[in-house]
């Protein structure tokens, strides 16, 4: 194999190909758009176009695409070819600069939540030239934003770079006061880490659940679990290493990087984690990295799950999203400096966020809101559905020392009113207080570990990304007015410290006593299931804040939580109809076989001897009746609990009855299935069980 230098980012149009292929003028400009945002004229783009296509023509890209984030979570492409007729009778290959900044998709089977009247079928896709274009087999993808041709944003990526567009102009503005002069711009960076499960294939292919749903609806728990904790950082297995191996080399490819993998927790369990880039790029390579893990994985024999909970009573998949700010300069706004000043600047940075985190705890919820994700938060092996912070406890110590206008130790009282031209360097704490939090600071980046591992994660760096350009906000509108900055920025962080430390909190938090503290004693949100959580994105206050930064229209809000609560029903129904089908289909029948089995041995038997008792017959044949029995009520109340949806008056009523009345009969059906599980045969049971797909690839 060839050297990792040499052949990272070989299918990226990236900087070094511009550099290389671009005239000089051209490539100035194409710079100054990417690390500036300024506006990119028509002739730059033909001319990046040009030489954007000789270059994927070189690389034997046939056609193009605009590659894009449509609302449905993950990504979607139409290809176009390069391919023009020439006046010969031949073909050339062509590629202008109005094909690169703009595309039409038929877009109309794409969620947009009534906002794209069904008339107006076409929305339109817009190169974003912040995130390199890169070749996928034979096409060229172009990274694009989607848009109706009212404006109104119908993917994911245009609210993201809203997000770091209004967060760039508040940090800046701070900046500014303390007087930094030559950041022209700040970013959010964020490195996700991803978790997910490898299964054999063949026994995938067995199990329709996995098949429709990506998760399993079965399955009696295995006599070994993850109870001795070995999976973790243990040996990767030779099958899995050699995914891993391919894994690294196509993302490397891609410019993405990748850079740990381990096992996780769960058998079968493992995690891959890129180096963090900015907010956008980073998004745009964990949807591409999901789409690599699961179509490498098939190379293998084997199937990616990205599920959030793919097995009951096994750890679920998650995704940290570490995040920080950065100036172009090469500063990390959230890591304490050397000066006084630089640590007071920190100070106020970290009480934005702590700000921000606690106004807006239901944005974060919203964030990582999904049927899948319901299944981890809260289960003791995610952070719960409350959302607090993690500080450490040096950094709390600090904190508290300026709330109460006591000495902390090494902060000398001299050069400036906050004192803290001497703080300490904050080693990232690796406690296990830390894990259990839901948003954690770990050094110079704050950890946000409520995501699921199927999420794009754009949507936790937008509500992110937002309110910590609001608080921001706030801080500057004061500073700016202020007579005496120290002054108003001491009194402004002793404030923040004051009116938002009850969002701090340096326990464990697994622990039910936490849950009662956060919301009876600190008034905390906890909302525990997306019907909960989804309706108050639209509350007055989230989208005043929204739309004052010009992340979302009102329309667009209101659109997004019509599809989230949509998409939530969609996937339970989906599941529920999944169960009734192979309960139905393959479940009873297969515990019938096994007991008209049993009862054919019994009267073998009997032949032999007519007054053997068969007890051990009898009682199994009455315990597989009754449980075939208790399993066909359950399916039947299922299924009137299903058709009951249809009287739901709206999306949100609706799933608020999943919510209550599918999930609580999915769950009886399931538990009489994995009952009868535990109690026949294995030769007779119908698909491969938690033990086979858990302990399956070598
Ligand atoms: P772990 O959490 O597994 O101990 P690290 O903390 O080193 O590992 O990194 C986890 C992720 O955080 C990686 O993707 C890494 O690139 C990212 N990361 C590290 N520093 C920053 C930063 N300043 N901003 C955003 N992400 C970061
Ligand atoms: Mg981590």
């Amino acid at each position: 194999m060839e050297k990792v230098s040499a052949y990272f980012g070989s299918l990226v149009f990236d900087d070094r190909v511009m550099k290389a292929t671009l005239p000089a003028d051209v490539y100035q400009s194409m710079k100054r758009t990417i690390d500036e945002g300024a506006q990119l004229d028509i002739r730059v783009a033909n001319a990046v176009a040009t030489a954007m296509k000789d270059w994927a023509v070189a690389h034997g890209a046939t056609h193009y695409t605009h590659w894009f984030q449509p609302l449905t979570g993950i990504t979607a492409e139409k290809h176009d070819s390069f391919i023009t007729p020439s006046p010969d009778g031949g073909v050339i290959m062509e590629f202008s600069g109005k094909e690169l900044i703009k595309g039409e998709p038929d877009a109309s089977s794409f969620p947009s939540g009534g906002l794209r009247a069904t008339f107006e079928a076409r929305g339109y896709t817009a190169w974003d030239p912040t995130s390199y274009a890169f070749i996928k087999g034979k096409t060229l993808c172009i990274p694009t934003a989607f848009c109706s041709y009212g404006g109104e944003a119908l993917d994911k990526k245009t609210p993201l770079l809203r997000s770091m567009e209004a967060l760039n102009k508040q940090a800046l503005r701070i900046l500014r006061l303390f007087g930094n002069d030559s950041a022209k711009r700040v970013r959010a960076m964020v490195g996700p880490e991803q978790e997910y499960f490898l299964i054999d294939r063949e026994m995938y292919e067995k199990r329709r659940d996995l098949r429709f749903t990506g998760t399993t609806l079965f399955g009696a728990k295995p006599p070994k679990g993850q109870e001795m904790d070995d999976h973790y950082f243990g040996v990767i297995k030779s099958r899995v290493s050699a995914y891993m191996e391919e894994l690294n080399e196509e993302l490397w490819k891609l410019g993405i990087l990748a850079k740990t993998e381990h096992n996780e927790v769960a058998p079968s369990q493992h995690e891959l984690a890129p180096i963090y880039t900015t907010a956008n790029v980073a998004t745009d390579h964990n949807q591409l990295t999901m789409e690599v893990m699961q179509k490498i994985a098939g190379k293998h024999n084997l199937v990616c799950l990205l599920h959030e909970k793919p097995f009951a009573g096994v750890n679920g998949s998650g995704k940290h999203n570490n995040w920080s700010l950065a100036t172009d300069t090469g500063i990390n706004l959230l890591s304490p400096g050397e000066t006084p000043y630089e640590n007071a600047q920190f100070l106020l940075f970290l009480c934005a966020v702590i700000k921000a985190v606690d106004d807006y705890q239901d944005l974060l919820r919203i964030a990582v809101a999904t049927a899948g994700n319901d299944h981890r938060l809260g289960a003791n092996e995610a952070p719960p559905a409350v959302v607090s912070i993690f500080l450490g406890d040096e950094l709390n110590a600090v904190l508290e020392a300026i709330e109460t206008d006591t000495p902390y130790q090494g902060m000398k009282k001299k050069q400036m009113k906050l004192g803290v031209d001497a703080l300490p360097k904050f080693n990232r704490d690796t406690t296990d207080r830390n894990r259990t939090s839901p948003f954690a600071f770990t050094g110079n980046k704050f950890e946000f570990r409520m995501l699921g591992s199927s999420n794009s994660i754009a949507c936790a760096n937008i509500m992110l990304n937002s309110a910590v350009a609001e608080s921001l906000k706030i801080y500057a509108d004061r500073l700016e007015a202020a007579e005496d900055f120290e002054t108003a920025l001491h009194e402004m962080i002793r404030k923040t410290i004051r009116d938002h430390k009850h969002i701090i909190f340096n326990g464990n938090g697994y622990d039910d006593a936490w849950i009662r503290e956060a919301t009876e004693k600190r008034g905390l949100l906890n909302y525990r299931t997306t019907p909960d959580c989804m309706p108050h994105l639209m509350d007055p206050k989230n989208v005043k804040m929204l739309t004052s930064h010009g992340v979302y229209s009102e329309a667009e809000l209101a659109s997004r939580c019509e599809i989230m609560l949509e998409n939530y029903c969609k996937t339970i129904v989906i599941e529920a109809n999944t169960m009734v089908d192979m309960a139905k289909t393959e479940i009873v029948p297969a515990i019938e076989d096994y007991a008209r089995d049993v009862a054919k041995t019994m009267a073998a038997k009997r032949l032999v001897d007519e007054t053997l008792p068969c007890s051990y017959e009898r009682r199994l044949v009455k315990k597989l009746s009754s449980l075939v029995d208790r399993i066909d009520t359950s399916i039947e109340e299922l299924e009137a609990a299903l058709l009951e949806l249809q009287t739901a008056e709206d999306i949100a009523s609706e799933s608020v009855m999943i919510r209550d009345r599918i999930l609580v009969k999915m769950s009886e059906l399931r538990v009489a299935c994995d009952e009868a599980e535990t109690v026949t045969a294995k030769k007779y049971w119908p698909f491969p069980t938690y033990g086979d797909l858990l302990f399956g690839v070598k």
